[in-house]
């Protein structure tokens, strides 16, 4: 995508950006009429007729304060929204180290590339999003191979808290890259997928949240499908959860279910038993924990919790995830996420509370 902010630059030496630096995200490209591009994730502007002196006091920040036409200011404003600059401090001597906006400095330098992964896609909120992801809980329930690595992964990318809560030791099968470790076979699988998480951030909150804290996201990290009382039980707290699951040879993240505002599991197991009148009496004995270890792809997992965690992500930062009222699933050996949808169920109570639900 092309952004052009209007009105186009028209920067002239005494119009400099000087309260304004250059995101170190940002790639400046020269194009053959003189004209800059700016890069920043996959969003660009193009600014025409803008000096490389101007250009240079954006790359090292000079003195704040000076006169500019009200287009330059215009568009700096807009370019610093996007995300293409930063609003730097008004201090002189700060100025000169290259400081910035202290709404912009990330609470550890580790949140740094977080931070401007997430102005390519937000702009001037990113800092916002990241400091709200800092006061999020999520907690990570399940024993499949792909929790302790999502649960990893929230925290590297900034989410405060984040427990992990399973039952059972650790076997050598559900070793993964960024989740357990070989060396952690027959340890009790909460403490080594906790120190999967503060291997990947140090500073992260895994104490269990108490009966007064509020959890964001409940993350069922089982292979197999929920147990009915635990789903009833997320629907009394309104919780919102995620399911995610990893098979031999596929992955299944998702529905994101926020109790009273989308379809439930309850709903998608009334469409399975719409097209399977056996399917509740198969639900019950998947239910069941099998005897010996769930096969699981490495590969594959990992996929899932990247995928899981990006979905968890969003949620979380406000948007609104593919997950919700559907799943997101990758089938070996096809190498594409394919989205099935799981719409509410006309025989399930739990859309009576949204508008408009038939
Ligand atoms: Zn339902």
């Amino acid at each position: 995508m092309t952004t052009s902010p209007s009105p186009a630059a028209r920067t002239g030496p005494r119009a400099a950006g000087a309260d304004y630096v250059l995101n170190p995200a940002t790639r400046m490209l020269w194009r053959p009429d003189a004209s800059l591009q700016l890069e920043l994730g996959d969003r660009s502007a193009l600014l025409t007729g803008v000096s490389a002196g101007v250009v240079s006091r954006l790359v090292r920040s000079t003195q704040p304060g000076q006169r500019r036409s009200r287009s330059t200011t215009t568009t700096l404003r807009a370019l610093c929204e996007a995300g293409f600059l930063w609003r730097a401090t008004g201090d002189p001597a700060a100025q000169r180290r290259g400081d910035v906006d202290e709404r912009l400095v990330p609470p550890r330098p580790r949140l740094a590339g977080q931070l401007a992964a997430l102005q390519a896609r937000s702009g001037e909120r990113a800092a916002e999003l990241l400091s709200a992801r800092r006061h999020a809980v999520v907690a990570v329930y399940g024993t499949g191979r792909a929790g302790p690595h999502l649960a990893a992964l929230l925290a590297a990318a900034g989410v405060g808290r984040v427990h992990v809560s399973t039952p059972g030791t650790v076997r050598l099968g559900a070793a993964v890259p960024g989740g357990v470790l070989p060396a952690d076979e027959g340890r009790a699988l909460s403490r080594a997928a906790t120190e999967a998480v503060t291997r990947a951030a140090p500073e992260a909150d895994t104490e269990p949240p108490g009966p007064e804290t509020p959890v964001d996201l409940a993350i069922l990290a089982d292979d197999e499908p929920v147990d009915p009382d635990r789903r009833e039980a997320l629907h009394r707290q309104g919780r919102a959860h995620l399911t995610v699951a990893v098979g031999a040879t596929r992955g299944v993240v998702g529905p994101l279910v926020l109790p009273g505002l989308t379809s439930c599991l309850r709903c998608a197991d009334l469409h399975r038993a719409d097209r399977d009148p056996a399917w509740d009496s198969l639900a019950v004995q998947l239910t069941i924990p099998r005897r010996g270890p769930v096969g699981t792809d490495c590969a594959l997992a990992t996929v899932v919790a990247g995928t899981a965690a990006l979905q968890a992500l969003s949620f979380l930062d406000g948007e609104e995830p593919a997950t919700i009222e559907g799943t997101l699933e990758l089938h070996l050996p096809d190498w594409r996420l394919r989205r099935r949808s799981w719409p509410l169920h006309p025989d399930c109570g739990c859309g009576t509370a949204r508008p408009g639900a038939a």
